[in-house]
């Protein structure tokens, strides 16, 4: 089992506690040193979102990547909905929020342990959906629709599209784009993103002049617009 927690007075009593339920526990208190350890395999990961280095959906998307069969449970001290689904979108398996009792995390962690063991097919009608105005995304499907006509997107579009949707109201930074929809440190033009944005608003049928859904916030990035509840 490892345990993704810098701050020590988490991390202590965690790992005390996973350890009297029967785990071998390895401790890491940042996301260089999570993803170093992981490499050599490890039977589950016990992930904080808030860390010094490597933002913990990010570890999270990196161990996905590197063991796609390892649980995940997060620990995140966020509580916003978006915050979430961003995290389980990254691949987190479950999640727990601080302030958390031990024994449910605990109860959590046999659950996710179980079903990795025996795998089952993902349940019908289960899938987790986000959506923003009259546009709906499928997380799980990878598919999207506005109103009921479904949109055809590339890979990126998508991508772009399902986080600005989990954020819909949010201004979501250039650079933030750029390195979870395109998995890089950008710090030259953004060209592409602009390109990626201006062919999504047409498959929208959005205006960028008057736009109802995606607003470009000079300077800065993009905000999906939540229309009124
Ligand atoms: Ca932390």
């Amino acid at each position: 089992m490892l345990l993704v927690e810098d701050d020590d007075g988490i991390a202590a009593p965690l790992a005390a506690a996973l350890r009297g339920d029967g785990h071998e526990v390895i401790r890491a208190a940042t996301g260089g040193e999570a993803l170093r350890v992981a490499a050599g395999g490890v039977g589950a990961v016990v992930l904080d979102l808030g860390l010094p280095d490597i933002d913990g959906v990010e570890v999270c998307r990196r161990l996905r990547r590197a063991a796609p069969g390892t649980p995940v449970l997060m620990l995140t001290a966020r509580t916003s909905e978006a915050d979430i689904v961003v995290g389980l979108d990254a691949g987190a398996d479950d999640y727990v929020t601080k302030p958390f009792r031990l024994a449910e995390l605990l109860a959590r962690l046999r659950a996710l342990l179980r079903r990795a063991a025996s795998p089952e097919p993902p349940r019908r009608g289960a899938h987790r959906t986000i959506s923003a105005q009259d546009v709906r995304l499928d997380l799980d499907a990878r598919r999207a629709w506005v109103g009921d006509t479904e949109l055809e997107l590339t890979p990126k579009e998508y991508d772009l599209l399902a986080l600005l949707v989990a954020e819909a109201g949010a201004v979501v930074g250039r650079e933030r784009i750029m390195e979870q929809v395109w998995d890089t440190n950008w710090f030259g033009s953004t060209k592409t993103l602009d390109m990626h944005v201006s062919w999504l608003r047409r498959k929208l049928g959005d205006d960028a002049n008057h736009p109802r859904y995606l607003t470009t916030v000079r300077g800065v990035g993009f905000r999906f617009e939540p229309g009124e509840d």
